[in-house]
């Protein structure tokens, strides 16, 4: 394999990047409009536009990807997570364009991107799923039947689901009817596939997966677990390996079981077999996911393996460079580093990046795809950075976590730092004891100290510039060197400032309590009224989409909607205004 496109941006299209580079593979990036000056782009030997911000016209725009690998002539596609990586059409398209898929084959794809045909699997290779419906449910009274055997809380969740979407945890009878509904409809919408299924919803869980990597020689590995149970909204913030107070046997075990259910599948390339345990030690199958994940890098860092080196090496037809399973060298965690308010509820939270440092030093490393004066934006996922902490032992990797995260700077935006410094004075976490309901049932974040609105950094002397043009689609950068603005003899020319906007005293919107306004930037993707409606205080106005997760908007007081501003499709700013109630 000489050359790779990498069909993704942000920290894993970098890291991909580098781990290309190592290898010496040509890197081709592809880029939204939005992302002209990312560093991903400036990172790979070359980098091509692939249209506007919004994901579907750019990133999961799989005909104009297939277009940028035939005109850059790549040999290869990596895609990185989200976006088309487990997208089983796009992996068919890409080799039937004569091209590498890195990853897994399709069929393994498509049988684990079904959650009902993978806990099949599992079963049939002799792994428990969570005690759960093998079949998609048709009826309400179906769900009732089995709530009636497995007790309450039970989870709906749809087969086609994943990213933290698609599941519906139902507390009792009186919410069953009306969440079963609203369940079909939702995995529709969002997965194009209304099939629900059941699982019982495990009492405080720990989350805890098999990294697993396969070669096309039939060799396959299991490179140790990661208890991923620090989560808010049922996504992972936090991740470590060794799962703390896990013994060999049950490591063994879990191991073996992820290896079944990979070769259930003929599995080949990078995959992570995802399981919940519950109180007495036992675990059961909840999914796979085949590709590259997130939180690989605590893996790395345990085992020193190179995982997306082994994926390329893997799809280049080579067999992969361990043979057994390596023996952790300490422990290793990941801070997700997010653009979201722990004191709001982990609300995202865009925005530019004002101030931006990186720690450094002895066992820290930070995968991350942003630079200061960059944006987080509205358009894609809110994850900033990963931290990644590594210490001969977790109490050592605690501390070295406490001092990376105080040493990171990051303003302009609010930011999952101050939270993870909480976790990390916890007495729960501190003793190992977590589960998948720490984070959201016995820990409080609102009352941490917020970042402050940054100021500017001052400019430093420097005279390289860079811009960068685009000629047929494909980007190039053009360095050059100029006189920055302010020299040590002259004043520095004051920055143009710009004035708040004057507001009539009493004017029509932006005070009053039936003034609703966006809590952040995003995209107005449901209006549930129209202007005139009377809406009851509480009652949700409409949906706003920011970073993948939909924010119900509810109307503030009881009244009229006597000025409606937005409609579906819109994109508002932060505090900018929806409508107006009386
Ligand atoms: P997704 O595919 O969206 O990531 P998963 O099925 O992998 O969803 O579950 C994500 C998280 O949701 C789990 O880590 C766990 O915290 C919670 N969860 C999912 N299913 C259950 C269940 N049956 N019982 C308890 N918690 C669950």
């Amino acid at each position: 394999m000489q050359s790779v496109l990498i069909a993704n941006r942000g920290e894993i299209a970098v890291r991909v990047i580098r781990a290309a580079r190592d290898l010496g593979i040509r890197t081709i990036a592809i880029y939204s409009e939005l992302d002209r000056d990312a560093v991903h782009v400036e990172l790979a030997d070359e980098a091509w536009n692939v249209g506007p911000a919004p994901a579907a016209e750019s990133y999961l725009n799989m005909e104009r990807i297939l277009q940028v690998a035939a005109d850059s002539e790549a040999e290869a596609i990596h895609p990185g997570y989200g976006f088309l990586a487990e997208n089983a059409d796009f992996a068919t398209a890409v080799i039937d364009a004569g091209l590498i898929w890195v990853g897994p084959p399709p069929d393994a794809i498509a049988m684990m991107g079904d959650k009902i045909a993978s806990r099949r699997a599992a079963e049939a290779a002799g792994v428990a799923g969570v005690p759960g419906t093998d079949e998609p449910l048709t009826s309400v009274d179906d769900a009732r039947a089995f709530a009636a055997e497995h007790g309450y809380p039970i989870a709906i969740k749809a087969s086609a689901g994943g990213g933290g979407r698609g599941m519906k945890v139902v507390a009792d009878d009186s919410e069953l009817a009306a969440a079963f509904e609203a369940a079909g409809r939702e995995a529709l919408a969002w997965f194009g596939n209304a099939a629900v299924y059941l699982e019982k919803y495990l009492e405080r869980p720990r989350h805890i997966e098999a990294q697993v990597i396969f070669d096309t020689h039939g060799n396959g590995v299991f490179l140790g677990e990661r208890d991923c149970s620090l989560q808010r909204r049922h996504q992972k913030l936090l991740e470590e390996t060794p799962a703390p107070g896990l013994d060999a046997e049950k490591r063994a075990a879990i191991g073996k079981a992820a290896l079944a259910v990979a070769e259930a599948a003929n599995y080949v390339s990078a995959g992570t077999v995802e399981f919940l345990m519950d109180r007495t030690g036992a675990f059961y199958f909840l999914e796979m996911n085949t590709r590259i994940q997130v939180e690989h890098t605590i893996t790395e860092e345990a085992t020193n393996v190179d995982l997306v080196v082994e994926q390329l090496r893997v799809a280049d037809g080579l067999e992969l460079s361990i043979d057994q399973a390596p023996v952790p060298v300490g422990h290793a965690i990941e801070f997700r580093i997010n653009a979201e308010d722990p004191t709001r509820d982990f609300m995202p939270n865009p925005g530019p990046l004002v101030a931006y440092r990186e720690p450094a030093g002895p066992g820290v490393r930070v995968d991350s795809g942003v630079k200061q004066g960059g944006v987080i934006s509205q358009y894609y996922d809110n994850l900033i950075a990963k931290l990644i902490v590594r210490g001969r032992d977790r109490n050592e990797a605690i501390r070295r976590g406490r001092r990376a995260l105080e040493e990171f700077v990051v303003s302009g935006v609010q930011t999952t730092i101050p939270a993870h410094l909480e976790i990390l004075r916890n007495d729960d976490f501190l003793a190992g004891r977590v589960d998948t309901r720490l984070i959201e049932d016995r820990m409080d974040f609102t009352a941490l100290e917020r970042a402050t609105s940054p100021t500017l950094p001052e400019e430093e002397e420097l005279s390289e510039r860079t811009i960068t043009v685009e000629v047929g689609g494909k980007r190039f950068e053009v360095r050059y060197w100029s006189q920055v603005l302010g020299t040590p003899q002259g004043p520095r020319r004051a920055a143009p400032r710009r004035r708040p906007p004057k507001r009539a005293k009493g004017g029509p919107a932006g005070s009053g309590e039936g003034v609703v306004t966006a809590p952040m930037q995003g995209t107005i993707v449901k209006v549930h009224h129209k202007a005139g409606d009377t809406v009851a205080a509480g009652e949700p106005v409409c949906v706003l989409e920011a970073m993948k997760m939909e924010n119900e908007i509810v109307a503030p007081v009881a009244g009229d909607i006597v000025d409606l501003r937005v409609q579906t499709g819109d994109t508002v700013a932060s505090g900018s205004i929806l409508m107006v109630i009386k």
